[in-house]
């Protein structure tokens, strides 16, 4: 087996990162190979929904063509009838339309070329280098040795290639049962690689295929197909996961044999996330379980489930260009991917009050149905995106958390006798508490105002330490608010001790649906998916099973931005290595 090529240290070009492969790119355009024509392809198998580690495919193929003038295909690699369905294929497009790139024309199913396999594997057998085999999947795999032992030959190995081709041609007429018969390569039973060990390339399946109904009843498998795949595209560089690389001589192998046009297979290590599992395997069981409520259920690591919960394409492409790319199996800290988003919304998400747990507050010297719109800044980090005007009057909802009776120490919000700012509006101080003789519980706070501190400031210096978000009683809207945290408890789900699956690592608290909030009443104008920054709570999205009268938020991330601190902890680091 070859040893992994180690990639050179990552340089930068005009501030572009030069990762392994478009170093490799940029050389093979130097020299000329395929007159300088960069084509790549990005092929899932529709058996499910894309998820981010696909993103980072997605990003990376249709990148490298945008950035050398190239091209890129989406290709479904449908070549197993029994687990595909068009619903993949249209959420697919969709998804790769909405992380912004497209495909124009350029969109190819592996079974439009179910002819063209056939014959190449005619060819094949032609060429002495295909048989007919009898032997079942079971004693193929015990035909087929370890990594220690050999394998040993087939009795079939050396049918002549009449006979070969005649059976070939009865497995596709549907003369044979299921597993009866498969065609096999005819390589090398004692090679050190596996995967080169008679793979077989057809195997008989009478189920339909969602693409060529009945018409087929042996399909080619995956390294067949998608060598030649990539061959009938004039792909030049086939990039695809760690995974294939030992199965990179089998790519080369069938394409030198029938001596048709060679891209190059370029492999590169998967993205893993922390907290998060990605197999599609895995996932559609999540769906099934009914751990999660569909596919796009906003704990679930696909791009739908990304989306409605609110993470930006524009944050999603940012994060894989900072992840770069590399030749050896890492875990990525879910903690950066959060970041990029912020980074995005802090600029771009319009700033608004929403008030999770209420608690009613009433201004006792604020006349009684008087209205105030106070101006309220949409966004300090850009002036451009304006203001709008929010409404003020004697009764008022806070955070019920902004309030405590008893303040312990560096408590610097709401408590009696304490005055603090209601962000935009007023300073207000707390009189009195009103709760029920029978529980004790505390049903609204009597307070007043100061109106000299008109949107926000006193006049005569006086400083607090609190600000508060608030919302007026009388206009805010009811929402429904769904607090999502990480799906999973545990870090790293990949190397579990035995007997341990990802189920036993569910984290229990990864769902706190609020029923009771209220929000201010310019988000009634707004639409699914946009996302709004509620002050001092996190970021937002409207749901997209929303209506005009029950409105759904999901929080897409808190505001705390723990990346932000390990990277300073490393940039502390570093500079303390350097002396500076
Ligand atoms: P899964 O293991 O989730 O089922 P897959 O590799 O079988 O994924 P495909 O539909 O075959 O899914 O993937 C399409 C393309 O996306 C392939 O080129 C594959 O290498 C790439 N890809 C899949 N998962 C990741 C990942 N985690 N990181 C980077 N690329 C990925
Ligand atoms: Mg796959």
């Amino acid at each position: 087996m070859e040893k992994p090529i180690e990639p050179p240290a990552t340089k930068k070009k005009n501030g572009v990162i030069l990762d392994f492969i478009r170093t490799i790119i940029e050389e093979d355009i130097r020299r000329g190979k395929h007159g300088g024509r960069v084509h790549t392809r990005f092929p899932p198998e529709p058996n499910g929904y894309l998820h981010i580690g696909h993103a980072k495919s997605i990003c990376l193929n249709f990148g490298i063509a945008d950035q050398y003038n190239g091209f890129c295909n989406l290709r479904f690699d449908d070549t197993n009838p029994s687990k595909e369905e068009v619903e993949y294929v249209e959420s697919i497009k969709e998804d790769v339309h909405w992380l912004g790139f497209d495909w124009e024309k350029r969109e190819y199913y592996a079974s439009d070329y179910f002819d063209n396999l056939y014959a190449y594997a005619v060819d094949l057998i032609k060429k002495g280098k295909a048989y007919v085999c009898d032997l079942n999947a079971e004693q193929i795999r015990d035909y087929r040795g370890t990594l220690t032992e050999p394998g040993k030959e087939s009795p079939y190995r050396n049918r002549t290639i009449e006979e070969n081709l005649n059976l070939f041609e009865r497995m596709k007429t549907g003369e044979f049962p299921d597993g009866s018969r498969t065609l096999r390569a005819k390589i090398d039973m004692c090679s050190g690689n596996l995967n080169m060990r008679d793979p077989v390339i057809y195997r008989i399946l009478h189920v339909p295929h969602h693409r060529t109904g009945d018409k087929w009843c042996i399909y080619p498998m995956y390294d067949f197909t998608h060598c030649l795949s990539d061959s009938i595209e004039g792909i030049t560089h086939s990039i695809c996961t760690l995974e294939f690389e030992d199965h990179r001589p089998l790519y080369d192998w069938y394409l030198d044999q029938l001596k048709v046009f060679h891209p190059q297979q370029i492999e590169f290590a998967r993205l893993n996330l922390s907290y998060t599992i990605m197999s599609k395997r895995k996932l559609l069981n999540l769906v099934k379980e009914g751990v999660v409520s569909d596919w796009d259920d906003p704990r679930m690591p696909t791009i739908q489930g990304l989306r409605r919960r609110g993470y930006t394409p524009e944050s999603i492409r940012d994060f894989c260009s900072r992840i770069g790319l590399a030749k050896r199996e890492s875990i990525v800290d879910i903690a950066l991917l959060d970041h990029c988003l912020r980074e995005d919304l802090n600029k771009r998400a319009p700033r608004v009050m929403a008030v999770l747990k209420p608690l009613k507050i009433v201004i006792t010297n604020y006349p009684e149905n008087n209205v105030e719109w106070l101006e309220a800044e949409n966004n300090p980090e850009d002036e451009t995106m304006g203001s709008r005007k929010i409404p003020f009057s004697r009764v008022l909802y806070i955070e019920h958390e902004d309030f405590r009776e008893d303040p312990p120490k560096k408590y610097f919000r709401l408590a009696p006798g304490r005055e603090v700012r209601l962000k935009h509006a007023y300073y207000i101080t707390c009189d009195e508490v009103v709760k029920d003789p029978e529980t004790g519980r505390i049903l609204e706070l009597r307070c007043s105002y100061d109106p000299a501190t008109k949107g926000g400031w006193s006049k005569d210096g006086r400083k607090v330490k609190g600000t508060l978000h608030w919302v007026s009683a009388e206009h805010a809207l009811p929402a429904e608010i769904r607090l999502y945290d990480q799906l999973f408890s545990r870090e790293n789900l990949d190397d579990l001790e035995e007997g341990k699956t990802h189920l036993d690592f569910l984290n229990p608290n990864s769902l706190d649906v609020l029923e009771d909030c209220r929000v201010e009443n310019s988000l009634a104008e707004a639409k699914p998916e946009s996302r709004f920054q509620f002050l001092r709570q996190g970021y937002f999205c409207l749901d997209k099973d929303s209506t005009t009268g029950r409105l759904i938020f999901n929080r897409t991330v808190i505001l705390r931005d723990t990346w932000a601190k390990i990277e300073q902890k490393m940039l502390n680091k570093a500079s303390q290595k350097n002396g500076t």
